[in-house]
Order: structure tokens, then C-alpha cells, then sequence
């Protein structure tokens, strides 16, 4: 971005000149548009938006400061071919203090396959130091401590680190706590993109930032902010 100091990695552009707004997605795939919903956490869109001419350097900082919830964290999934604790009288939650995994849900399908996922507990920078199969076997060391030697025997097993998606989370968020954003409350209010950009996605809620609630309230909010000519019905 023009005139701020972190590293971005831009995939869209949007460029207004003369009262005309060009959004270009690199995919030879242009668009033209009067009012722009960002339907992407404001910090993520500093990151992979490159606006010409650039946001006022003061509202592009406070995006950027913005946290996306839940974007430092990751998930261990393992699949079994029953859920086996069930059968011992437990109910697959934990709370853990000893191995990776912070907090243990049975997360089975109805009938069929059982399945336990966990939170990690340990920070980004800790879980990338360590191989993608070391980091399996300390969660299923840890499954077996909880729930027993059937825990050693996953059918499948599955990492998913938000901190590494790119569609979620910047280099900023590696080091974050994942805890909730208080909503920018700014928006431009002089220049070129005063009344271009609206706020869509979770954390521009002021009520509920960074919750599902927060995607349903900033969606709306956004919405009633367009002219009554192109509101959807
Ligand atoms: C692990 C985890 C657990 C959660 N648990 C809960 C919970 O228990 N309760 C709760 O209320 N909420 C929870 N949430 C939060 C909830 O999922 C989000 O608040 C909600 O999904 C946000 O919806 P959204 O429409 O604002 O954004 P998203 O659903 O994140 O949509 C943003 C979209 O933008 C896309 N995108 C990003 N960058 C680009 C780009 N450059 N080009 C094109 N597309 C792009 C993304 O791929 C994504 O599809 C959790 C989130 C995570 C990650």
C-alpha cells in the first residue's frame, strides 16, 4: 500500500479516479463499481487490497491493528472408525493442560465414524517449528493419555492452521492472542472513498465483532447504508 510501512501482499486492486471505481482481482477479471462492500476483516483487507490512491494513512494503521478472531489458531481433527470412548462412559471433552491440545471436543457424525478435534494451546510460531507429523503424534499421545490406546489408531488425521491460510490470516495475526476486535470505527469520512467502501464482514461489527452473529449484524448494517436504488430486495 502507498505510503504505509508494513508488508502486504496484495491480491485485489482498487483504483477510483475521476468519481469512477475499477476493482481488478489479477485474473484479467475487472469490475466497475459505485459502492464497494468489504466482505473481509479489516485487517486482511490492508493486507490484500491495494487502493489507489491509498486509504489515509491513519484509518489504514487503525484496519491494520484490528485482529481477526480466531485467525492465530488451528485445529487437530482424528477420525476413528468408532467413537470408542463412548463405550468407556466418556463424553470426548477435555480440557488439557498437558500436550498441544488445549480444549477436546467428540466431534462424530451422527451414526457411523467417531471423530475427536481439539484446539491447539501452543503459540503459531511454536507449531511451525515443529513437522506436521511430530505435531500428530504429540496430539494422539495426547488422545491416548485422555482417552485410551484406541486413541493411537486414527483412520485419518487432520491439521487445519488458520494462521497459515491466506484467505484469513496476515503475518500480524501469527503473534496475536485471537482475542476478540473492538470494530474500527471508522470508515473514510473525506476523499475519493468517503461513501465508496462499506464494512461487511464479521469484525466491522460494532456489536459482535469477529462472532458469526458479528458476519449477520455488519452484513446488515452495510446493506441499509446503500442508496434505496440498488438495495437488494
Ligand atoms: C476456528 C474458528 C472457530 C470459530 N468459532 C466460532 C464460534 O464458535 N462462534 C462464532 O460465532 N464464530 C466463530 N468463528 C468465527 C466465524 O467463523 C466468523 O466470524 C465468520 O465466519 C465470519 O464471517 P464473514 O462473512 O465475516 O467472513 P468469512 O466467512 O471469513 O468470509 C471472508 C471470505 O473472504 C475470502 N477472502 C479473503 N481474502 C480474499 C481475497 N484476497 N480474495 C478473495 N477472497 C478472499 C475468504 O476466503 C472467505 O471466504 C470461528 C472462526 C474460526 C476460524
Amino acid at each position: 500500500m502507498v505510503g504505509s510501512s508494513y508488508k502486504t501482499e496484495h491480491y485485489i486492486e482498487i483504483e477510483s479516479e475521476n468519481n469512477s471505481t475499477d476493482i481488478s482481482t489479477g485474473q484479467m477479471t475487472a469490475y466497475h463499481a459505485q459502492h464497494i462492500l468489504l466482505a473481509m476483516p479489516p485487517r486482511l483487507v490492508t493486507h490484500s487490497i491495494a487502493f489507489e490512491p491509498a486509504l489515509p494513512i491513519d484509518l489504514a494503521k487503525q484496519w491494520q491493528q484490528t485482529p481477526t478472531w480466531m485467525a492465530p489458531h488451528a485445529k487437530y481433527v482424528a477420525v476413528y472408525e468408532t467413537p470408542f470412548w463412548r463405550e468407556k462412559g466418556l463424553s470426548g471433552s477435555a480440557r488439557s493442560g498437558v500436550g498441544p491440545l488445549t480444549e477436546i471436543h467428540d466431534a462424530s457424525a451422527l451414526y457411523g465414524e467417531g471423530a475427536l478435534f481439539g484446539f491447539f494451546g501452543i503459540p503459531t510460531h511454536v507449531r511451525q517449528s515443529v513437522s506436521a507429523t511430530g505435531l500428530k503424534a504429540h496430539c494422539r499421545a495426547q488422545l491416548v493419555r485422555l482417552f485410551g490406546e484406541a486413541a493411537a489408531a486414527p483412520t485419518a488425521e487432520y491439521i487445519k492452521d488458520w494462521a497459515t491460510d491466506i484467505f484469513t490470516a496476515t503475518p500480524a495475526d501469527a503473534n496475536g492472542d485471537g482475542q476478540h476486535a473492538v470494530a474500527p470505527a471508522t470508515m473514510p469520512e473525506t476523499g475519493v472513498w468517503q461513501d465508496c467502501l462499506i464494512g461487511s464482514a464479521s469484525e466491522w461489527s460494532v456489536a459482535f465483532p469477529g462472532y458469526i452473529a458479528g458476519a449477520i449484524d455488519a452484513a446488515t448494517v452495510a446493506v441499509t447504508r446503500l442508496p434505496e436504488t440498488i438495495k437488494p430486495r
